[in-house]
Order: C-alpha cells, then structure tokens, then sequence
C-alpha cells in the first residue's frame, strides 16, 4: 500500500471495543470491505468501510494491561455487540483473556481490519468543509469520506512535570509500564495519582514495598453500596453535558469517585491509603514534601491517568477556545465529518458499544440524504 491512495467511505481509526463496535454496525448496515476490489469496470455504488490499528495483534488497550489487572478486578467488560463473552476464569488476566475474545469476534466477522498501520495525521484533502479527508498513515494513504475515530487513551499517557525530576536517581514509571509487582519487593515507592489505577496498584505494591500516596487533591470515596445503574447513568448525562458544551474532558473518576472496592479495602486495612498532599518537588533521592520535609523514595510510579488520543487530528484544527472538542452525540460539532467514539461519555465498554453504533447510524443517515438530493 505505502506510496499509493486507497478509497473507503468510512476509515474507522483503533479496534478496541469502540473500533469494534463501529465495524460490526458499518458491516450490518451493509458497508463492503474496502479492502475487496469491485469488480473489473463496475463503478463502485456499495459505500466502503476500512479499520487502521496501530497494534500488531487484536485485543485494544486490554493486551497492554498489567499482568495482575484479573478478570475478577476489572470493572466489567460489556459483551461486543451480538456476541456474548464466554464465562471467565476470575483469575486469568484481562491481558490475556480480552484480546482473545476480541480476536474470536474479528475472525468470526471478517472485518476489514488492517494492523499494524499507525495513522499519523488526519487533514482534509481541499478547502471544500464537505470534501474528502486524506487520511496518512505509516503504510499509506487512504482518502475517506468519514472518519470514525477510536484511538482510546492508552497511547496518551499523562506524565505530569516537577521541579526537579531530572535529577532524581531512582526510577520513574508510568501505570502504562507497571508490568510485575516483584519488581517493587523492598523498595520505597511513591505512588501518585487519586483514581482507580492508583488505588489498585497501590494495594498491589504495598503487599511488598513501603508506599507512600500522592494526590493533588482529597481522594473522594463514595461510602455505602455504589449503585451501578444510577451513578453510572448520572455520570454519563454529566460527562454528556459537558463534552456538548465543549469542555475539555476530565478523568471519569472526578464525576464518579472512588467505589470500596475490595482492593480499596484491602489497601485501607493495610494502611496504605493514608494519602499525602503533592509533593513540591523531586530531589535526587526522594521527594519534598509540601511541609517542607524531605522523603525518601527510590520509585516514583506516575498512576496519573491518560488522555485521549488524538494527536493526529490535530490538522483539523478541531479544539475550541476551552481547549476541548465539542460534540453533539459522537459527531464532531467543527467538522461533522469527524466522529470521536470511546470518547467523553463513551470511554467505557458499554458506552464504546453504543456510540459505535450511533457514529454509524448518524453516517448512514447523511450518506441517505446525500443520495436522495442527487436523485
Ligand atoms: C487501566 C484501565 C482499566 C480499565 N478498565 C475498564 C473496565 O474494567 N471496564 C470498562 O468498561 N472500561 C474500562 N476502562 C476504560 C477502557 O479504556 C474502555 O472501556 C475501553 O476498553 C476502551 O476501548 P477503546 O476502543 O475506546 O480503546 P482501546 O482499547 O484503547 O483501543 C484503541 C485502539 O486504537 C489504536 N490506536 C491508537 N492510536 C492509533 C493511531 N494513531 N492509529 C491507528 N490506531 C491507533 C490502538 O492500537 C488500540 O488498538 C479501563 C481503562 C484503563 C486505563
């Protein structure tokens, strides 16, 4: 493909459960592989659809995730649409056992699915705000009508900067390199970050290091039973209010608050959770505290979360003055040509399904209307 343009009407970017969803909708509603050739001198009527994924394997984000993250310790993976999971094994890791039912799902569709193709930019192909978009990737590139992007967050990790960090002489690493907790036996660990990630790897490494908590602001824990249908519902209209009003997004865990998870409880009955305001700086052996003493720690794990991403939108120019990108439903309030699904109130398994199929429906609406003004 590299040097060549190739043509789909809808290039769907990552197949996690986002990417997944769209293409189970694209194919339903009767979207052609564009990877099929039409046949010899047949003008191609049947819109097209493609998914680029930058990962060489299937499974999304869940292949990258840490060994001890079980079946048993994850939230809950909502089942991909049609296709209901086979009971798990509590103890097998998520690492393991989603991306062998994501691949199970794409063998079982046939999706068009190309890996690993990382797409770098995304930019429209003329002045016209209707036009085409060309969409350029490390194997070519394809020019689309429609851009169904489902990139997730685990690419985009946040690395927060301190005074002093430079120096230090321990090691620092982010939640996306925590791989094995034998690696932390007996060391002083500074772990930062108040969401679910901290937490979990918190009560994880204080089995076998000294830790220390680190968070910008009072961790909330919501006390008595969390109702998983309402909370997750009110969050959802919460998080769909403010990406329509164009704020930048923020982390689900500042909407939800943390929930006593076993883990949770665990880490508390051990002492762990004793949490201590940021520190100010990081010197070469430990960290400052806001008080003005000094810390030891030979590890810094940065459990500061992730943001979308969406670096290679950038030439559309699609942020407004807040900095956020607004949207109404999945589509792309400064350029309806663009929807942004696994995004704002979508960034769950469940909420990845549905706004698959919305970005896909709302495609297929325009592409009607499309045909019945040429007719
Ligand atoms: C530690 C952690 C635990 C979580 N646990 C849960 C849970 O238990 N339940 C739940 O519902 N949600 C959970 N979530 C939220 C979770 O991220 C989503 O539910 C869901 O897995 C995200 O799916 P996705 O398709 O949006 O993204 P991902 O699974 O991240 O897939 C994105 C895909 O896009 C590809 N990609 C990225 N950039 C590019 C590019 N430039 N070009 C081409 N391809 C690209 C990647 O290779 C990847 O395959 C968790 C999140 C984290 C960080």
């Amino acid at each position: 493909m590299t040097g060549s343009e190739r043509i789909a009407t809808v290039v769907v970017i990552g197949s996690g459960q986002a990417g997944l969803s769209a293409a189970y909708h694209l194919q339903r509603r009767g979207f052609a592989s564009a990877l099929d050739e039409p046949p010899a001198g047949a003008s191609r009527e049947t819109p097209t659809y493609v998914v680029l994924d930058a990962d060489a394997a299937a499974g999304g984000a869940w292949q990258h995730r840490w060994e001890s993250l079980r079946m048993a310790t994850v939230n809950g993976i909502f089942d991909l649409p049609g296709a209901p999971q086979p009971a798990p094994d509590p103890q097998e890791p998520s690492r393991l056992a989603v991306p062998r039912y994501f691949a199970a799902y794409e063998r079982e569709h046939g999706f068009p699915i190309l890996r690993p193709v990382r797409v770098t930019s995304v930019r429209a192909a003329d002045g016209d705000a209707d036009g085409p978009l060309l969409v350029e990737t490390d194997a070519g590139r394809w020019r689309a009508r429609f851009v169904i992007n489902a990139t997730g967050t685990w690419t985009n990790p946040v690395h927060p900067v301190y005074p002093g960090q430079e120096s230090f002489r321990g090691r620092q690493l982010h939640t996306k390199e925590y791989v094995d907790l034998e690696e932390f036996r007996g060391h002083r660990v500074a772990v930062v970050g108040g969401g679910i990630s901290a937490v979990q790897q918190l009560e994880e490494i204080s089995r076998v290091a000294t830790t220390v908590w680190y968070t910008r602001r009072e961790p909330v824990f919501i006390e008595g039973e969390f109702q998983r249908e309402t909370t997750g519902r009110d969050t959802i209209a919460q998080v769909t209010a403010d990406v329509e009003a164009g704020k930048p997004s923020s982390s689900i865990v500042s909407y939800t608050g943390l929930s006593w998870t076993p883990y949770a409880v665990a880490a508390r009955e051990r002492g762990a959770l004793e949490r201590r305001p940021m520190f100010t700086a990081i010197e070469p052996y430990g960290v400052r505290e806001a008080d003005g003493s000094f810390t030891s720690v030979d590890t810094i794990l940065w459990a500061t979360g992730f943001r979308a991403a969406l670096g290679h939108l950038d030439p559309l120019q699609l942020r407004n003055d807040l900095g956020g990108i607004g949207l109404r439903g999945t589509q792309v309030l400064a350029d309806p040509r663009i929807h942004l699904i696994g995004f704002g109130p979508s960034q769950s398994t469940v909420g990845a399904n549905r706004a698959g199929r919305d970005a896909v429906a709302a495609i297929a609406r325009r592409l009607r209307e499309d045909s019945s003004r040429v007719a």
